[in-house]
């Protein structure tokens, strides 16, 4: 469903992914970790072109939106990107636009439906995200994790089979972070493909079928959640794990 082969992206001479290779099979959660500046933004934003990288190749659902360094066509590049959504740490959402404004204006712009149908999808999403009481709300009257959750139920009007989530809880205080990770724990639960960059340690042990530990532009190690948790085979995931 998503395969990455010997990714590279650099900025001026700053090498920020070294060839990075992995594949994530449909259904599958994966949790990545690792150290400030070690790329896992940067990762996460070249799988739906928010970063143009400089080489390597990326398909999804076998379809190749860059392929040995050379990309797809633009029309190409957004159906590709189009299958996934993600959601960001400061959870951008449109403050001029209501509750319900933020979740229909990407599914309204590209025709995703007639009108009855994306907003009954919208009231569909808010319920499940435990926010039906706050659609003619404008952001800035939300608190942070009724924002992040916004912010997922926007993600989904697209029908995304994967959804990429970078440090969803990282701006929320702690008694708002349990708020966003149950509805992404349902979401795990309805097997949605997700790749999750986390600081959320307890959560990642939980949600995660696999961890990615990231460090200095690698995947330095990988595997089972019980195994870089609980025997990390690098020294540094040690170190990486044992300071949080
Ligand atoms: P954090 O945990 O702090 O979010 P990260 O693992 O997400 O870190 P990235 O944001 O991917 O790290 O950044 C990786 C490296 O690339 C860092 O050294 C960063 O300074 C650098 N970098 C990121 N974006 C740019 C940019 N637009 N121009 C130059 N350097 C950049
Ligand atoms: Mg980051």
């Amino acid at each position: 469903m998503i395969e990455v082969r010997q990714l590279q992206k650099s900025f001026g001479s700053l090498d920020v992914l070294k060839k990075i290779t992995f594949a994530v099979k449909p259904g599958e959660v994966v949790a990545v970790i690792g150290p400030s500046g070690s790329g896992k933004s940067t990762m996460l934003r070249s799988l739906v072109h928010l970063e143009e990288v400089t080489g390597g190749s990326i398909y999804i659902h076998g379809k190749p939106l860059i392929e040995n360094g050379k990309y797809a066509g633009n029309a190409d590049i957004r159906e590709i990107t189009a299958t996934m959504g993600m959601v960001f740490q400061h959870f951008n959402l449109f403050p001029h636009l209501s509750v319900r404004g933020n979740l229909e204006l990407a599914p309204r712009t590209l025709k995703r439906g007639n009108p009855q149908e994306i907003a009954a999808k919208s009231k569909e999403l808010l319920s499940k995200v435990g926010l039906a009481d706050k659609a003619d709300v404008y952001p800035s009257m939300l608190s942070g994790g009724q924002k992040q959750r916004v912010a997922i139920a926007r993600a989904l009007m697209l029908n995304p089979d994967i959804l990429l989530f970078d440090e969803p809880t990282s701006a929320l205080d702690p008694e708002l972070t349990g708020e966003v990770l149950r509805v992404i724990r349902q979401l795990a639960e309805e097997n949605m493909t997700m790749i999750i960059v986390t600081h959320e340690m307890s959560f990642a042990r939980d949600v995660a079928d696999r961890v990615f530990f990231m460090d200095n532009g690698e995947i330095a190690e990988s595997g089972t959640p019980e195994q870089i948790f609980g025997s990390p085979r690098l020294e540094r995931t040690r170190t990486f794990l044992n300071q949080d």
